[in-house]
């Protein structure tokens, strides 16, 4: 994990959180619920996390009757990014959350609950206390990201100008570096910013 993933979950103000239990009564993932299932029986711990708390609604118009707008908000978002999967999409239910919105488990809760939201591109439900939070620490990102563009092509210009082996092997080595976290970040269009 990065020192910069290290410190968000650090710093994420719990006291944000609404306590509505949203982000616990209809969720998705990324992965089919075959591949999951799969993975969980070779012994994955995020699948086996994930599958010894949610289970699948049979169809997404039962997942709608219980939160319409949390359904319809992640299956907009994934159609816009053009990442809705050509499998369709499955979502699930905490079989540990109460009527009143509380954690019957909130002791023993796995990893993925106690870091969640867990980056800050995770997509939260609409009114999430999570939301506005969210935005200024993607903001964060990309400003780092753009600082680190810039100092490549700073880099760039100076490596023109040096005549030292050495110092041309200090420049590709903090290069690497900054080219390192872009990539990092590629996945949520980082290369764009
Ligand atoms: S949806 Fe957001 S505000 Fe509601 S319980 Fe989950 S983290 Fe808290
Ligand atoms: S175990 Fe608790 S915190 Fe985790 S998803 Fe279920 S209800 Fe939410």
């Amino acid at each position: 994990m990065s020192s910069y993933e290290e410190n968000y979950l650090a710093s994420r103000p719990q006291s944000l959180c609404k306590m509505c239990g949203k982000c616990c009564r209809v969720v998705t993932t990324s992965l089919p619920y075959e591949k999951l299932c799969k993975m969980r029986d070779e012994n994955d711990s995020g699948a086996c996390d994930f599958l010894s708390l949610f289970e699948p609604f049979d169809s997404v118009e039962s997942a709608r009757k219980v939160d319409e707008e949390t359904v319809d908000n992640i299956i907009n978002l994934l159609e816009q990014d053009g990442n809705f999967p050509d499998e369709g999409i499955t979502f699930y239910t905490c079989k540990y959350l109460r009527d009143d919105n509380l954690c019957s488990n909130y002791e023993n809760r796995p990893r993925l609950c106690r870091y969640c939201p867990s980056t800050p591109w995770s997509i939260v439900p609409p009114g999430c206390g999570f939301e506005g939070w969210l935005f200024w620490k993607r903001e964060e990102v990309k400003q780092k990201i753009r600082k680190a563009k810039e100092e490549l092509i700073e880099l760039k210009l100076l490596k023109k100008k040096s005549i030292n082996d050495d110092m041309l092997k200090k420049i590709t080595t903090v290069e690497q570096k900054l080219q390192k976290n872009i990539d990092a970040y590629a996945k949520y269009g980082s290369y764009m910013w």
